[in-house]
């Protein structure tokens, strides 16, 4: 800004001096050099996941525990590395890599996902494509096995962005995506947490959607840029503990849990859904960035560590700029995430 602003006096200045050579003050700004214009050159590949954020402090893990999920976002991570190394497409990426995350009974996504009220599991995944802003999601499936195929699927071989319940589950099945019995979902470890969340309900005598206490979230998500500038973002989760009435968050939401523009970036979020609807989350990081100009990390801070934080938004997000530059902030006390860029490669779980 400065230097446009000297650019500027600098001009008039000329001007005054009675110079016919000098540009229109518009053209100079459109060729000012500042550090902003600078083009930036892009890495090769880049892709960032996360597992969720929530109450996840050093004190509430186990050694074995916090090895456990630390093993898991590496092993996701080297699945997406891979295939972007191989020179493949940032899709293939973003699935394969959200895959293995629903597979792990660790993350609240696919097999280990949370129960509603009524004990059922019920999903909810999204995808964005960020060349032509192509987008597909489900909401409320429970026979699923891959959630996020099913929502890649919607993308590419349906006309629709969102499909849910048994519309969803009827679209995957026709297209002949893994279908299983519900119970391959159940965990033990969710399913206690949402008798705990019943428990105190009737404690307090109003409904309690759970986010945070026992069960530590895990939502997981993935965005990635591939070597031709394409970016996709994922995200795949099984809601909150204790939800009711059909209820989706914002993982399903293209705009509020994922959102991805090759021209700005791709984002993937976390945290308690209703704000993140409400606050248009994920497109608010890219539309900050190509309104107000700023960097993917000023966006992705504003909207979560000032924007979110304001109105008692908890969570985080992790995204990525078309040049592989990364952010992942959160509110929280920790988010399960990482990334890798050739030669890089970052896990971590509390704020360090
Ligand atoms: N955002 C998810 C939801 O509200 C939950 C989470 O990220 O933990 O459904």
């Amino acid at each position: 800004m400065r230097h446009t602003f000297a650019i500027f006096i600098g001009l008039i200045f000329f001007a005054l001096l009675g110079s016919c050579e000098a540009p229109p003050a518009t053209e100079a700004a459109t060729e000012d050099t500042s550090e902003e214009t600078v083009e930036q050159e892009a890495a090769e590949y880049a892709i960032v996941i996360h597992g969720g954020a929530g109450t996840i402090t050093r004190e509430d893990l186990t050694p074995a525990q916090d090895s456990a999920y630390r093993a898991a976002l590496n092993a996701a991570l080297d699945i997406g590395e891979k295939i972007l190394q191989e020179g493949g497409s940032a899709l293939d990426a973003v699935e394969n890599t959200i895959h293995y995350l629903e597979e792990s009974p660790l993350f609240n996504a696919g097999h280990g996902a949370v129960f509603t009220n009524e004990g059922r599991n019920e999903l909810d995944a999204s995808i964005m494509h960020g060349a032509e802003r192509l987008a597909g999601a489900v909401g409320g499936v429970t026979n699923v096995k891959h959630p996020i195929s099913a929502a890649r699927s919607v993308m590419e071989d349906s006309p629709h962005v969102l499909l849910t319940g048994k519309g969803a589950e009827q679209f995957a099945t026709e297209q002949g995506l893994e279908i299983v019995d519900p119970s391959y979902f159940y965990t033990e470890r969710r399913w206690n947490a949402l008798q705990a969340a019943i428990q105190r309900e009737e404690e307090m005598g109003e409904a309690q959607v759970e986010l945070d206490h026992d069960e530590k979230k895990g939502t997981v998500g993935c965005v990635a840029l591939d070597k031709d500038g394409n970016i996709v973002a994922g995200t795949s989760t099984g809601g909150m503990t204790n939800k009711r009435w059909n209820r989706l968050g914002d993982s399903p939401i293209i705009g509020a849990g994922t959102f991805a523009d090759n021209a700005t970036c791709g984002v993937s979020c976390t945290g308690h859904g209703e704000f993140f609807i409400r606050w248009a989350v994920a497109y608010d990081v890219s539309a900050l960035m190509a309104y107000k100009g700023i960097s993917l990390e000023e966006a992705a801070t504003e909207v979560v560590n000032n924007k979110l934080v304001e109105v008692g938004g908890s969570g985080g997000l992790v995204a990525l700029d078309r040049y592989g530059n990364v952010s992942m902030p959160f509110n929280s006390e920790g988010m399960y995430r990482g990334y890798a860029r050739p030669g890089e490669r970052v896990v971590a779980i509390y704020k360090e």
